[in-house]
């Protein structure tokens, strides 16, 4: 939306001034555009103005109104009080404050106010009385409705709301409108400066939504636009159409030690078609954990090398990386695949010279640094991709000339977040687990509970099973977590499992101390490890049948199902236990959707209700932008209707909608 006027700095509006454009700055306002988007967050129906004479209890109420007297109290515990009568031609009313004693500097005899609060029956005074919750002076003004914006301290609401008049008046006609005029009649919704202004100052309460909307729907459309116009240009580029050799498949299918799932064939059938297309393949693989994605990324990968091309698989922590290249290893053995593991705590050296002749090379987030290069890199799969920025998914891509792309994820979004995130690409998902799994059996337990737990583990490892301890760890709190973490696994080594072996891994390890740890483990050379978050994504250890989370309150709803996830990927009964003391309800909402449910969708769904959309996934870095009105959650049938519009238009108008999405970048 590049307008030259609308990128005035806020500071030169008439009545901004340095002082309050710092004020706005606050509320991330820096532009006449970003006052003009600067919508309120309530407002008031001031043509509700009721004669004080006919208040009743438990009311809201507005009432206008002239101040007869002022009487200020300070309690015992130094708690402010301020009362006011007020008073109308039809009658009186007290008017109470509460802790705002600076009011008492502004008010006087004769004032008159525009109050609005709760009416309440005091039996103390015998009599109504007016619980404050807004006011304002009453400058003849802001009557009808008067919106309410977010404020802070020092911006008061007569000043932004005659800075946004201002505003209006003099932008509102710079605004340009480039949702085409049939899109817009289509969905019935009023222009675009209409809609802006009424949302800042309607004249009636129902003219807010439909302008909301039209608003809302924008917000949308232009994202979606945007995502449809980079599908249609990844369509456009000139791909690595690959040969695919039906016998080589079937002989590297056949040699795994299972047979494919019906969903696992059907999304394989999906990527073979991409891989021969012209254009480079760019989809998303979403399974839920443990419904065997990194068998699919292997026979991806074996069609790339089969056709003289590298692929590189990038994973999100050092300990995954390892254990695909250690699944990887036996899966293509006898195949003459040179493979190789790249990470982080490699020398430099090291990591520059040997890319070159690796038919497929497994990393972290080392693969994307600069002086690593491949000789043709012809397929690039991003394992559990919530963990990546769009950032770092690029600029992996970019080591190659358009190389075919698949990304993995066991986060189950739902729906509308997925067209949101991933609108640009396309969607495989593996809807089946491998049979012969057991559902996993989740508890929660408090204090009390723990010795019948540790018995119930005891049990356990003499049946030859494994254990998960998992410790919250977090940033602002490493070091103290990190020593609870350290003191638990030698509480569980010494006081309660003497007998068996405790490990202890978490991520301030050396790669070469984690790895001989989960080897170990693989082992089962360990009983029980105690573990942080480390262990949280992509771990297979099938013969570890049990976790327990320790404080599972502090942890998030998808991280506790992905940690969850570790356990119940053989046919043994698992079991997860869940210690904690969840005390708000959002905790207790997140414990109690764990104890429902193990469908990692129906998670997901649970988690974006407590949490919000902004939260889920890390959504910042994953690229989705802060909309200005529209709420993915509340305004999903508006979120289809714009992708249905901004992809038919890109489909049918493919001049206007490239016009009008350079217009609006
Ligand atoms: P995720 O989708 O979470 O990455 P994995 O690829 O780690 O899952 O697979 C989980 C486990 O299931 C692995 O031990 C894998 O070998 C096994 N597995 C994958 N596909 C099948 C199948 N079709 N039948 C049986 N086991 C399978
Ligand atoms: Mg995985």
């Amino acid at each position: 939306m590049s307008n030259v006027k609308l990128e005035t700095p806020a500071q030169y509006v008439k009545g901004v001034g340095p002082r309050i454009a710092k004020l706005l700055k606050k509320l991330e306002v820096e532009t006449v555009e970003d006052l003009l988007y600067f919508f309120p967050r309530d407002y008031e129906d001031r043509t509700q103005i009721r004669p004080i004479a006919r208040l009743q209890p438990s009311d809201n109420a507005i009432i206008r109104a002239e101040v007869a007297s002022i009487n200020h109290q300070i309690t015992r515990n130094r708690f402010s009080i301020l009362k006011v009568i007020l008073s109308d031609p039809s009658g009186s009313i007290q008017a109470v404050w509460f802790n705002q004693p600076y009011l008492l500097k502004l008010f006087r005899r004769g004032m008159k106010l525009i109050v609005s609060g709760k009416i309440e029956y005091s039996t103390y005074e015998h009599s109504l009385q007016l619980t404050v919750k807004d006011f304002e002076v009453d400058m003849g003004d802001a009557l009808g409705i008067v919106p309410h914006y977010p404020l802070t301290e020092g911006l008061y609401p007569k000043t932004i709301r005659s800075i946004i008049k201002t505003v209006l008046d003099k932008y509102l006609d710079d605004l340009k409108d480039h949702l085409p005029d049939n899109i817009r009649q289509e969905q019935q919704y009023p222009k675009l400066a209409e809609a802006v202004r009424t949302l800042h100052f309607p004249k009636s309460l129902n003219e807010i939504e439909p302008a909301r909307q039209r608003l809302a729907f924008d917000d949308f459309f232009w994202f979606q636009l945007e995502l449809g116009q980079r599908r249609k240009n990844n369509q456009k580029a000139v791909g690595i159409p690959l040969k695919i050799e039906p016998d080589k498949v079937a002989k590297a299918i056949n040699a795994l030690p299972f047979v494919l799932t019906g969903a696992q064939k059907q999304v394989m059938e999906e990527i073979e078609h991409d891989l021969q297309a012209q254009h480079p393949m760019n989809r998303l693989l979403q399974g839920d954990v443990g419904s065997g994605k990194t068998v699919i990324a292997v026979l991806a990968a074996l069609i790339a090398i089969n056709n003289g091309y590298q692929t590189a698989i990038m994973a999100p922590t050092e300990i995954l990386a390892q254990q695909h290249f250690d699944k990887i290893i036996k899966l293509t053995k006898g195949l003459k695949i040179k493979v190789k593991l790249l990470t982080g705590t490699q020398q430099k050296k090291e990591r520059t010279k040997i890319i070159d002749k690796w038919d497929l090379v497994i990393g972290t987030h080392a693969l994307i640094e600069e002086q690593v290069s491949f000789r043709n890199l012809g397929l690039v799969i991003i394992d559990e991709q919530h963990r990546f920025g769009v950032m770092q998914r690029m600029g992996l891509v970019k080591k190659g000339a358009n190389p075919h792309v698949l990304v993995m994820s066991a986060t189950p979004i739902p729906r509308t977040l997925a067209l949101m995130l991933y609108g640009d690409l396309d969607r495989s998902v593996i809807d089946e687990m491998p049979p012969g799994r057991t559902p996993i059996k989740t508890h929660f337990i408090t204090q009390t509970k723990r010795k019948s737990a540790y018995n119930f583990i005891r049990e356990k490892i003499k049946e030859g099973r494994q254990v998960f301890v998992v410790c919250p760890l977090v940033e602002q709190s490493e070091a103290l977590d990190l020593k609870a973490c350290e003191d638990e696994a030698v509480f569980l080594q010494k006081e309660v499992f003497p007998e068996y072996k405790v490990g202890l891994i978490h991520g301030r390890m050396s790669g070469k101390e984690k790895d001989a740890i989960m080897q170990a483990f693989l082992g089962n050379k360990i009983n029980l490890l105690v573990s942080t978050t480390v262990i949280e994504v992509g771990i297979d250890v099938s013969n570890a049948t049990i976790m327990l989370i320790e404080h599972a309150e502090r942890f998030g709803l998808s991280q506790l199902h992905q940690l969850r996830g570790r356990v119940g990927r053989g046919s043994e009964q698992s079991y997860c236990f869940l210690v904690g003391n969840p005390k708000t309800p959002e905790a207790k909402g997140r414990i109690k959707a764990m104890l429902d449910t193990i469908d990692g969708f129906k998670i997901a769904e649970a988690d974006l209700r407590l949490r919000g959309p902004g939260d889920v996934l890390g959504l910042r870095q994953s690229g989705l932008p802060s909309f200005r009105v529209a709420d993915i959650i509340k305004d999903e049938k508006i979120l289809q209707a714009a992708r249905i519009a901004a992809f038919n238009l890109i489909e049918m108008e493919p001049e206007i909608a490239r016009n009008i999405w350079e217009c609006q970048r």
